[in-house]
C-alpha cells in the first residue's frame, strides 16, 4: 500500500534470512487464504469492557512467557512468507506494551506485510499516536462503545472516558486516515445510542462499525437476549435518517458496510447472526505465541518453542504451513447451530487456560 503524503513510513525492504513473501497464499480446506494475522502484544488491560472482561479476577500469561519484539518480528516475517499481508496489533490492550513503536517500525520493515493496523481502547493514544505513525502504523481502530462518562464508569470500569474520546482526535491529528471506531452494541445498554456515535464519527471524520455481541471466551454474561441484530440495528438507523444502502465493496473483511442518505459510511460487522467464516483469512497468536486458527478455537499450535528452540525459519513456516492447510475452523457458524446457545466457556474453565479469554487471544 503506498505511504500517504507527507509520510515518513520506512521503507519496506527484504531481510537477509531466505524469508521471501510468497506470491500464492497458503490456503485451507476451504480455500481461504492465510491472510491477516492478529498479533496480541500482552494479555493486560487497562479497562474492564463487561462483554470482555467482567471478572474481579484473572489468570495472568507469565511475563518471561511474552514474545520478544524480535520474536514477534520473526515470526512475522515467516508468516508473510506464507502470504500474510496485514498485520493488526491487539491485545488486551496493546498500548500497554512498553516501546509499541519499536515493534511497528520492525514489523513496518518486514517484506510483503501491507498493512499494519492497531485495536486500541484509546486511553492512552494521546501520548504515542504521533510516534506510532513515524513508525509506520498504516491504520487506527478505536473501541467506542459509548459517549457518556457516567456509562463507560459502570460498563467499562473507566473513570478516563475524555481520553477515549481525546484519542480519536489525537489519531487523526496524527494523520492517521480513516480512523475507524468500533462499537460492540447489546441491547439495554447503548443500543440508545447509534444515532449520537453515528454523529461522533461524522464530526471526527471516522467510521463507526458497529459489532454485534458475541459469546466468545470471556464474554461470561453473554446472552443471546442482549445481542442487537444488524436487522435491528438498521432499523433504528434507517428510522432516523430514512433508507440506508448497502455498498457491497467485497473482500474479505468482515464489516458490510452502508451510506446514508446525506452520505455518511458506517459498517455492520453481523458476527453472531451472520458470521463471515466463509471468507475468513484471519488467525492470531496470543502474546505468549500461541497461534489460533479461529477465534473460538479451543486450542492453538504453539509458536514460542520452536521459536525459542533450535527450529529454524523453513522448520516453522513448514509447521505453519501444514496446520493452515488442514484448517477447517468455522466457530461462529458452528454455534449458529447450537440450540440455547449460552456462553462459550465458564469462568473456571477460562481460569485453567486463559489463552481461551478474548483478552489474551486478540480481538
Ligand atoms: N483493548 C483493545 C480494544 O478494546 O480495542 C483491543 C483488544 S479488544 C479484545 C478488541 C476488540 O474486541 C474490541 O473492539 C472489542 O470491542 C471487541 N470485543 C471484545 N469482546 C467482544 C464481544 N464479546 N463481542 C464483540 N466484540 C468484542
Ligand atoms: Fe475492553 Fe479491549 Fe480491555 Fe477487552 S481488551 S476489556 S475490549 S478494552
Ligand atoms: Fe474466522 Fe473463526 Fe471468526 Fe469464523 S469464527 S470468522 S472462522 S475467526
Amino acid at each position: 500500500m503506498a505511504a500517504p503524503a507527507g509520510s515518513i513510513r520506512p521503507q519496506r525492504v527484504y531481510p537477509s534470512s531466505r524469508m521471501i513473501p510468497s506470491a500464492t497464499p497458503v490456503r485451507d480446506q476451504f480455500a481461504r487464504p492465510l491472510g491477516s494475522l492478529r498479533l496480541s502484544v500482552t494479555d493486560r488491560c487497562n479497562m474492564r469492557c463487561s462483554y470482555c472482561m467482567p471478572e474481579t479476577e484473572y489468570t495472568w500469561l507469565p511475563r518471561a512467557s511474552l514474545l520478544t519484539f524480535e520474536e514477534l518480528t520473526r515470526v512475522t516475517r515467516i508468516f508473510a512468507s506464507l502470504g500474510v499481508r496485514k498485520v493488526r496489533l491487539t491485545g488486551g490492550e496493546p498500548l500497554l506494551r512498553h516501546g509499541l513503536p519499536v515493534l511497528v517500525r520492525e514489523l513496518a520493515a518486514v517484506a510483503g506485510v501491507d498493512e499494519i493496523a492497531l485495536t486500541t481502547n484509546g486511553l492512552l493514544l494521546r501520548r504515542s499516536a504521533g510516534e506510532l505513525r513515524d513508525a509506520g502504523l498504516d491504520r487506527v481502530t478505536v473501541s467506542l462503545d459509548t459517549l457518556r462518562p457516567e456509562r463507560a464508569l459502570v460498563f467499562s470500569r473507566t473513570a478516563n472516558h475524555a481520553d477515549t474520546i481525546d484519542g480519536v482526535r489525537a489519531a487523526r491529528e496524527a494523520g492517521f486516515a480513516g480512523v475507524k471506531l468500533n462499537t460492540v452494541v447489546i441491547r439495554g445498554f447503548n443500543d440508545d445510542e447509534l444515532i449520537d456515535l453515528l454523529e461522533f464519527s461524522r464530526e471526527h471524520g471516522a467510521e463507526t462499525r458497529f459489532i454485534e455481541y458475541m459469546d466468545v471466551g470471556g464474554a461470561t454474561r453473554w446472552s443471546m437476549d442482549d445481542v442487537v441484530s444488524r436487522e435491528r440495528m438498521l432499523a433504528i438507523i434507517e428510522s432516523r435518517y430514512g433508507r440506508v444502502d448497502a455498498l457491497h465493496d467485497g473482500g474479505p473483511a468482515p464489516a458490510e458496510r452502508y451510506r446514508l442518505p446525506d452520505g455518511l459510511s458506517f459498517g455492520i460487522i453481523a458476527s453472531t447472526t451472520a458470521p463471515f467464516c466463509r471468507s475468513c483469512d484471519r488467525s492470531r497468536l496470543t502474546a505468549a505465541g500461541t497461534w489460533l486458527l479461529c477465534l473460538y478455537a479451543d486450542d492453538g499450535v504453539d509458536l514460542r518453542e520452536p521459536l525459542r528452540g533450535n527450529a529454524t525459519d523453513d522448520e516453522i513456516a513448514g509447521l505453519i504451513r501444514s496446520r493452515w492447510q488442514q484448517r477447517t475452523d468455522r466457530g461462529a457458524e458452528a454455534r449458529l447451530g447450537i440450540p440455547d446457545r449460552g456462553v462459550l466457556y465458564q469462568v473456571e474453565s477460562l481460569r485453567a487456560d486463559p489463552r481461551r479469554e478474548m483478552h489474551t487471544r486478540g480481538g
